[in-house]
């Protein structure tokens, strides 16, 4: 697999998509419209997006979670109320389950998750996000099919979970998997979920609070009274989120806790207490005393009942598009698809606030030993799991798109995706007819590039 280190320097269409594409705060729309690149993007249609049908796929779904304990009493009290520092708590709403979908997938999904990748390309601040799926590293782009599902040979690929719609379904897909697993095998009603924020207020840059909150997380284990709360479980796996409010970004984190045993919800309560008293201390000693939120805000445990859990740390994988942000707040996808949709300087601004911010954060952090235990073993990487080398050796090379036709695909948002469907759908006509594959599929292409070419034409 070819990592984003070895991407070269131009876009598929042979432009420097360098630093210059990204602009301040201070756009105007007439910059929206001179920019040669997005006034192309933003003036094509992407009906060709819509042509294609193809069966709508499912996300990839884990293994059934452990048995659903029935631990007395309920979770600690949420907030009374909003509070001018705090965010109203919302769910992160990963890409797959707001219509996108997983490499697994296919159909609607898989269009969403192109077309929104290939709208927010050039407002992306990080070349690696600029180029994902875009640019050919060997000139020309293979179609294999692997099953029935048809995938692209030779393309870069980011693995950015945070700021690549279609990277980001995939590796959250892929970890949600396993954390289910994980508790699955340790049983649910042994698992709490613990939640820690900050305070936070406009202005606060969100590089420096996300960091402060991971150190103020290792804070919180040291010490003598640190290492004993520490031990009242066994192992953890923790998940960075970060949503925007009001107050701006809200980075914060969620931690599967595995206990020894059940715990009651007296019991539950008193460990709360006694973890959001050591949290307040951790945050003044990483972040400062402007940061340290109160007891009620800061710490909040409760048990795992159910799979709201998955949402909780990010990974979602069920349907369906529903809107999960109120009050005005939006999950980072959400301002997302607003920017696909709007390009409102505003939302590009937040967009590459939080792209930049995030960049090279850790979502998902094991504690020692657990994977071993639970049987997943080394953890495979982001850019690995989104990579065409799989190690699978049943791919079946169905055409090779020359870097003309390959131009013409990747100039129209979601384009991509529809000859993958198209793809596929000539490869179940083949199999149902017994007719070969390869013509099958060659034809197939020919008639989209044919049916893009006449949308290029229109365009220009
Ligand atoms: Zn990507």
């Amino acid at each position: 697999m070819r990592g984003p280190g070895h991407l070269p320097q131009l876009d598929a269409t042979g432009r420097a998509p360098g630093p210059g594409l990204r602009q301040p705060a201070t756009f105007t729309y007439t910059f929206i419209d001179s920019t040669p690149a997005l006034g192309a993007d933003a003036r094509r249609s992407d009906q060709p997006g819509e042509l294609a049908g193809g069966p709508a796929g499912g996300p990839a779904g884990g293994p059934a979670g452990g048995p659903a304990g029935g631990p007395a009493g309920g979770p600690a009290g949420g907030p009374a109320g909003p509070l001018p520092w705090k965010d109203r708590e919302q769910s992160f709403q990963p890409p797959n389950s707001a219509g996108f979908a997983p490499l697994s997938g296919s159909g609607s999904r898989r269009r969403a998750s192109y077309r929104l990748r290939d709208r927010l390309r050039v407002w992306q601040p990080n070349i690696h996000q600029k180029l994902c799926g875009r640019c050919a590293l060997g000139g020309a782009v293979g179609v294999e099919l692997v099953g029935d599902r048809a995938r692209y040979q030779g393309l870069a690929t980011c693995g950015s979970v945070w700021s690549c719609p279609v990277c980001s379904g995939i590796v959250r897909a892929a970890r949600a998997e396993e954390v289910q697993k994980v508790v699955g095998w340790w049983g649910q009603d042994r698992v709490l979920l613990l939640s820690l924020t900050v305070r936070h207020g406009l202005g606060d840059d969100l590089r420096k609070v996300r960091k402060g909150v991971a150190q103020a997380c290792r804070y919180l284990g040291q010490g003598r009274e640190g290492v004993a709360i520490r031990a009242l479980w066994d192992h953890q796996i923790r998940a960075l989120e970060t949503t925007h409010g009001a107050n701006d970004w809200h980075p914060h984190l969620h931690l599967l806790l595995l206990l020894p045993a059940e715990l009651d919800a007296e019991g539950i309560e008193s460990m709360r207490v006694r973890i959001s008293a050591r949290w307040q201390l951790a945050v003044e000693r990483a972040l400062g005393r402007r940061h340290v939120p109160d007891d009620r805000h800061g710490c909040d445990l409760r048990p795992c009942r159910d799979a709201r859990y998955l949402a909780k740390l990010g990974l979602e994988l069920a349907d369906p598009d529903t809107k999960q942000a109120s009050n005005g707040n939006r999950s980072p996808w959400e301002i997302a698809r607003d920017v696909a949709q709007w390009n409102h300087p505003r939302d590009i601004a937040l967009w590459q606030q939080f792209a930049e911010g995030m960049h090279g954060a850790r979502m998902l952090t094991w504690s020692r030993g657990l994977r071993d235990a639970a049987g997943l073993g080394e953890e495979v990487p982001d850019e690995k799991l989104v990579g065409d080398d799989q190690g699978d050796d049943v791919a079946e090379r169905v055409a090779v798109l020359e870097p003309a036709e390959w131009s013409v695909v990747c100039h129209v948002p979601g384009a991509s995706a529809v000859l993958l469907d198209r793809v596929e759908a000539a490869a179940r006509r083949a199999r149902a007819g017994g007719v070969p594959l390869v013509p099958e599929a060659r034809e197939a292409i020919a008639r989209y590039l044919a049916e893009l070419g006449a949308v290029e034409a229109r365009a220009g």
